[in-house]
Formats: C-alpha cells, sequence, structure tokens
C-alpha cells in the first residue's frame, strides 16, 4: 500500500525535518505516528499524498511511482485517499450532506448513487439524522464526524489522518477511534499522526515513532512511549 525508500525532507533550511525513512505498509493495516512535536510526523503525513515532496528518496502509493505524477494526475492520485485533518475543513456554507455529496460531485457520480452513498456514510458516522445542518449547528465530534464521512465516501484505499482527534474531548476522541475501527474492519488501511498516548496505548495497532526526522520504534503492537 506504502512503499518509502531512504525518504529524506530538508525545508532548506539545512536541518532535516525527516532523514533517511524506510517503510512499508500493507494494505489494511491500522498504523500510529507519534512523536514529540516537531519530530516530522505532519511532514511525514504531508508526503503520502504528494502536499510536500521529498528531498531525496522515493514514495509509492497502491503501486504508483507518487513523485513521478504529473500535475494533472496528483487530483486522482488524491482521489484514491481518504485525508482528515484537525480542524476538520468543512465547507460552511453547505450542509452536512452537501458537504459529503460533495466529493462524490467531483467524480461525476450519478445523483441516485450519490444520494444513496451519502446516506449510507452519513449513517456509518452517526449522522444521518443531521443531514440538512449546517457544520457551524454541530459539536467539534460531529463536525470531525463529517469529515470522516468525506473522507471515505469514495472508498479509499487508504485514510490519512493527521492528529483528528486533536481538538476533541477523551470520550469524542474515543467514537471518532470507534469509527475508524470499523472502516479499518472493512479492510481499508489507516495512518493516523496523533498525540493521543490513551488511544495508542489502549488500541494495541503498530506505531512509528519519529524523532528528530528518524524512525527511532517501529513496532506491530506498539504503545505511544511518550509522557502525554
Ligand atoms: P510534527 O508534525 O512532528 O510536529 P513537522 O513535520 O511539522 O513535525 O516539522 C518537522 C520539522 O520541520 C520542524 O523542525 C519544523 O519546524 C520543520 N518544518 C515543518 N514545516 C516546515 C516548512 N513549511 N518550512 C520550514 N520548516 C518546516
Amino acid at each position: 500500500m506504502l512503499l518509502m525508500t531512504d525518504v529524506s525532507k530538508s525545508y532548506g533550511s539545512g536541518v532535516f525535518a525527516l532523514q533517511d525513512v524506510n517503510i512499508h505498509i500493507a494494505p489494511g493495516e491500522f498504523v500510529f505516528v507519534v512523536g514529540p512535536s516537531g519530530a516530522g510526523k505532519s511532514t511525514f503525513i504531508k508526503m503520502l499524498f504528494r502536499e510536500e515532496i521529498p528531498t531525496t528518496g522515493s514514495i509509492f502509493v497502491n503501486g504508483v511511482d507518487i513523485l513521478k505524477l504529473g500535475e494533472k494526475e496528483i487530483p486522482y492520485m488524491r482521489r484514491q485517499l481518504g485525508i482528515i485533518f484537525q480542524d476538520y475543513r468543512l465547507l460552511p456554507d453547505r450542509t452536512v450532506y452537501e458537504n459529503v455529496a460533495f466529493a462524490m460531485q467531483v467524480i461525476e457520480a450519478p445523483y441516485r448513487k450519490i444520494k444513496r452513498t451519502v446516506m449510507n456514510v452519513l449513517d456509518l458516522v452517526g449522522l444521518r439524522r443531521r443531514a440538512n445542518s449546517y457544520p457551524n449547528e454541530l459539536s467539534g465530534g460531529e463536525q470531525q464526524r463529517i469529515a470522516i464521512a468525506r473522507a471515505i465516501v469514495n472508498n479509499p484505499l487508504m485514510v490519512i489522518a493527521d492528529e483528528p482527534t486533536g481538538n476533541l474531548d477523551p470520550e469524542t476522541s474515543w467514537d471518532i477511534m470507534q469509527i475508524f475501527e470499523e472502516i479499518n474492519s472493512t479492510g481499508t488501511t489507516i495512518v493516523m499522526a496523533t498525540h493521543d498516548k490513551g488511544i495508542v496505548d489502549a488500541m494495541d495497532k503498530r506505531v512509528i515513532a519519529i524523532e528528530k526526522g528518524c524512525i527511532v520504534r517501529d513496532e506491530k503492537h506498539g504503545v505511544y512511549g511518550y509522557e502525554s
């Protein structure tokens, strides 16, 4: 699913945000990316969908060398991924339904398919009854659930999340993680950067720890490993 080989990234200051990163993530894996602030987690995450490009090294996503893609091909590559951010990034002037449907309209799915699929994913995240609400009428946890629905509506190969529970209280964070578990149980790969020690320690997933741009741990059933 993901193969990074000898990836290093310098933002030009001479300091490496990532250095000699080698990672293989198989289809269906659930992976946490942890590490102190400034360690390189966001840089790592951004490279997975070509938001940043490495200074050296190669990145294959689902067999595609994403560094060789032309500008026009990048949006197609991103549509095979479900990307989720800490700050939700919803369209404020569109309803819950429209926010999710938008991702399918972009790929020109037929109207009836859009309606059926959007209602199904809203069911999955528990927001069917809020379909006609606007994002600012909902809580932070509910807004993140819209963002998750939008990320998965096109059946992505991999869900990539950067601190998705960073703005949420512990209980709401757990609800979000349950949705991630459910998505993962259908075979979707999940890569999630997080600072949430409680979640990482309880979920018993693969943990990749980054410090000062280097991978210092990669454990199949890992723990968070830092003070929270
Ligand atoms: P984390 O997500 O673990 O907090 P980042 O990937 O954001 O870490 O940052 C890693 C390092 O790269 C830090 O030293 C940070 O200051 C630097 N960095 C991140 N983004 C940029 C940028 N756009 N320009 C210059 N330096 C950056």
